[in-house]
This record gives C-alpha cells, structure tokens and sequence, in this order.
C-alpha cells in the first residue's frame, strides 16, 4: 500500500474507461486496496464503465493466482516495512509436435498419440521404443517474468525468481548508502545483482532507483558487478523476453 505502487492505479483504471474499455478487469493486491481505489472514485465523482474485481492477496506465503490455458501468475513474499508481494508471469508449456512421418512408421494409437505430446516415451512389447526426442519436435522453453520491487535482499525472491528468463528487482540504493537501504528495507544494486545470480536468472533488470543518484550509471556497475547481464529498467522502453536456448 506505498504511496508509489498504488497512487496510480485510481487514474490508470480511470483513463481505461474514458478510452471506451468494457471488459472486466481483476486486481489483485492487500486488503486495503479495494477501499482506498474505490475511495478516490468516489471522491473524485469517477465512474468506471466496466466491471473492476478486486482479489486479496495472502502475503504470507507464495500463492497461484490466476492459471490460464498458456500461461500462469504466482505471487510470493516480499521483505519490507508493510505486506508486500513479487509476481510471477510464467508460459506454461505447449505439447509435443509429432513428426509428420511419425505417425504412420509406428502405426500410433490415440493412446500412444497422447503420451508423445506429453513428451514420454513408448515402450513397446518386442522392444520397440517410440523417443519422443527423435520423432517429436519438443515444445518451446517456456519463459517467465518476475516481479520484485519493495523488498530487502531475502531468499524469497530467490525462491520467487528461480531460473527465471528476466528478473526485475528494485535496486533503490548503492552499497555506500547501504545502513538507508537495511533502515527503510530496500536493496542495494548489488544486492539486486546477488539475487539475480543466486536464482540463475537469464537477465535482470533494475529499476526504482532513490533520486539522490542523478546518473544511474553507478547503480548499473554496481549490480553488474555481481551479476553482468543486467540493465537498467527505463520508463517507456521495451525489454523482449526470448525464448531461451
Ligand atoms: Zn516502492
């Protein structure tokens, strides 16, 4: 419920409605934020033209959220002064694609059809195997986006952030300012960088940086020297995630 994560959300619900949005939308977030969004419309004499859900988050243990047909989104604890979750956006895998020979070399049934897509192998009587390695196309890795700002250096975001294809993790402080970073509960870039290499991440990426720095060049050695592909997270750019090899 910081100031910062949640001020913009009455408005950006807002300016959804005035762009004509009908859809229903679901929030997920602490208790309060139901009361306070709702709050301010009332205040304000906004109306919001569609349907808002507003879904409390158990902050206390990493929970699924929503699961989709190709993807799903977890949340896990944070460490800070006030109950704050990560977030997890992770595709979930497609099935195996049979060769077009595949089929009709083995003669498939329907039954050994399934087991292929899912990726097993057939172990037929006479010692026939069917590899799904050899005769199927294996579905793309699946990738994922965590999400972590507010938060002291804990092993929950590791655990939260595991294998993870871009991490993005606050990077509020540089070590010199270290004894602000433990007082308030926020990382240092470095810390951000600990994180990233101790959840074998493929690329972090920081961002909600204190404005003491005017460069974030500083912040940027920082953590790149603990974890190197790391970049900066910058308002309006776009970072694509590709599918790893
Ligand atoms: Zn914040």
């Amino acid at each position: 419920m910081h100031a910062d994560h949640v001020m913009g959300l009455p408005g950006l619900l807002a300016s959804m409605s005035l762009l004509g949005r009908k859809t229903a939308i679901e929030i997920f977030g602490p208790e309060e934020l139901e009361h306070f969004v709702k709050s301010i419309w009332h205040k304000t004499g906004t109306h919001i033209g569609f349907p808002v859900q507003f879904n409390v988050i158990d902050s206390t243990k990493p929970s699924l959220l929503l699961e989709m047909k190709s993807y799903k989104i977890e949340a896990f604890p944070t460490k800070h002064r006030i109950a704050t979750c990560g977030f997890k956006i992770e595709e979930l895998l497609g099935s195996w694609h049979l060769k077009p020979e595949t089929k009709e070399l083995f003669n498939l049934s329907y039954h050994e059809i399934n087991m292929l897509k899912k990726g097993e192998s057939i172990h037929r009587k006479g010692g026939v195997v069917v590899d799904p390695n050899t005769f199927c196309i294996a579905p793309l890795k699946s990738r994922s986006y965590v999400f972590a700002a507010d938060t002291a250096f804990t092993p929950k975001v590791i655990d939260g952030a595991l294998n993870a294809s871009l991490l993005y993790h606050e990077a509020t402080f540089m070590e010199s300012e270290k004894s602000i970073a433990i007082k308030t509960m926020h990382s240092t870039a470095s810390d951000a960088g600990r994180v990233a290499r101790e959840a074998n991440v493929e690329k972090l990426m920081i961002g909600h940086f204190s404005n003491r720095y005017k460069g974030l060049d500083g912040l940027l050695d920082e953590a790149r020297a603990v974890f190197e592909n790391t970049c900066l997270a910058s308002e309006g750019e776009t970072v694509s995630i590709d599918y790893l090899d």
